[in-house]
């Protein structure tokens, strides 16, 4: 069985939104929300190429950038509202993963101005705006699945996961990723590579979503060993990265995350910890749990990437910064019932049981 469904017009490389954009906003009548983070859109060139088109398309524009990492609801209620009120058909999502999963929730609340949080999570909304996705990290691959992940009013990140939230049109130009600092090309890089592992390594991989898997993992371990060893990136690695992070969102458009995604908002939530690096952390736990619990899959996995199972732990490692977190045991207690039912714990290879995750956090 090979079922897949992914429905976003993705245009990555060089000049794609010089190239390609005007395309996308055919039939569009304006004005159209832009929703950015701080900085990273004027820095990474991509607010200027998008404005550039959107003149040249005859469009009008607002732009809302109060988007911050691990984007808050509360954010996107507020730019859903004034995307509403202005009348926009629109949502540009502009940056990394934040921004671009922001666009993404925004779009139901500009349609659905005032929906209720509870509401929003029961998906009691129908068809939120089209969303257009500019990417300038080469992690999340959000430019090609259909998940927003938003943290709710008590602090925790959830994702929505709806086919009604895939982009239609994805632009990617590896130019815009060369002004990420280090931290950030290694921890989106890690997120990319999570990705790809924890879809490989997923009950619901097939075909498809193991080729793309794979040949991510390979485009990301040369410029990931580059960058961990402080060595600049070029535009050819940064290209290799960005096709890296796009496959590895094909990868999980077809198979979800795995544990180490989940369990990850949590070092998120309590200490800060970047996405990438606290998916990335159980990175290495995974694998060993792979080979004793489905040791022909790690066979296969090791075998199709080319790379040793110890020179991918060593890559992985070296990618990860080196702090302890030392979560509290109460804080982990308090936790654990989360990954009961948890979908993604269920979803990867093997049993993963509650002390096991008990386990993981206490070694953080
Ligand atoms: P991000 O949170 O979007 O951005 C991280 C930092 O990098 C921000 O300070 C941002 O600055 C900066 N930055 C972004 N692009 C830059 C550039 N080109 N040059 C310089 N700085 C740049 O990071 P992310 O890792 O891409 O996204 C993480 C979020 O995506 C998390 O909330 C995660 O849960 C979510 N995620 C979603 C999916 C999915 O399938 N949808 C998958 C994995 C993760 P600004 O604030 O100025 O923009
Ligand atoms: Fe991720």
């Amino acid at each position: 069985m090979m079922n897949f469904y992914m429905p976003a017009k993705v245009f990555a490389g060089e000049y794609a939104v010089r190239d390609h954009m005007k395309d996308a906003l055919k039939g569009f009548r304006g004005p159209v929300l832009l929703v950015t983070g701080a900085s990273s859109a004027k820095k990474s060139g991509a607010l200027d190429d998008v404005l550039s088109a959107l003149r040249d398309a005859g469009l009008e524009s607002r732009i809302y950038d109060g988007i911050r990492e691990n984007p808050l609801l509360t954010s996107c209620m507020e730019a859903g509202q004034l995307a509403h009120d202005a009348g926009c058909d629109l949502i540009i999502g502009i940056g990394g993963g934040s921004p671009m999963d922001a666009a993404k929730s925004i779009a139901i609340f500009a349609a659905y101005p005032g929906l209720s949080e509870a509401d929003f999570y029961k998906k009691a909304w129908a068809t939120p705006l089209p969303v257009i996705a500019v990417g300038t990290t080469s992690g999340t691959g959000s430019e090609v699945t259909a998940v927003s992940v938003v943290t709710d009013s008590t602090g925790r990140k959830h994702s929505i996961n709806d086919p009604r939230l895939f982009p239609v049109a994805s632009f990617g130009d590896p130019r815009y990723t060369m002004s990420m600092p280090l931290p950030v090309t290694l921890s989106t890089g890690a997120d990319a590579i999570a990705h790809s592992m924890e879809s490989f390594f997923s009950r619901k991989a097939n075909e498809f979503s193991r080729a793309a898997a794979i040949r991510g993992i390979r485009l990301a371990y040369a410029p990931m060993k580059k960058a961990a060893a402080g060595e600049a990136l070029t535009l050819a690695d940064r290209s290799d990265l960005y096709e890296a992070s796009i496959l590895g969102g094909l990868a999980i458009s077809v198979t979800g995350t795995a544990y180490p995604h989940n369990v990850g908002y949590f070092l998120t939530e309590h200490c800060n910890v970047p996405h990438g690096f606290a998916c990335a952390v159980f990175l290495p736990s995974l694998m060993e749990h792979i080979r004793k619990e489905a040791p022909e899959t790690a066979d296969a996995f090791y075998s199709a990437l080319d790379i040793s199972e110890a020179d991918m732990r060593a890559l992985i490692v070296s990618t990860l910064p080196e702090e302890k977190l030392g979560l509290s045991e109460e804080d982990i207690e308090n936790e654990l019932p989360r990954w009961e039912n948890n979908g993604t714990v269920k979803n990867t290879l093997g049993t993963v049981t509650q002390d096991y995750i008990r386990g993981l956090l206490k070694s953080v």
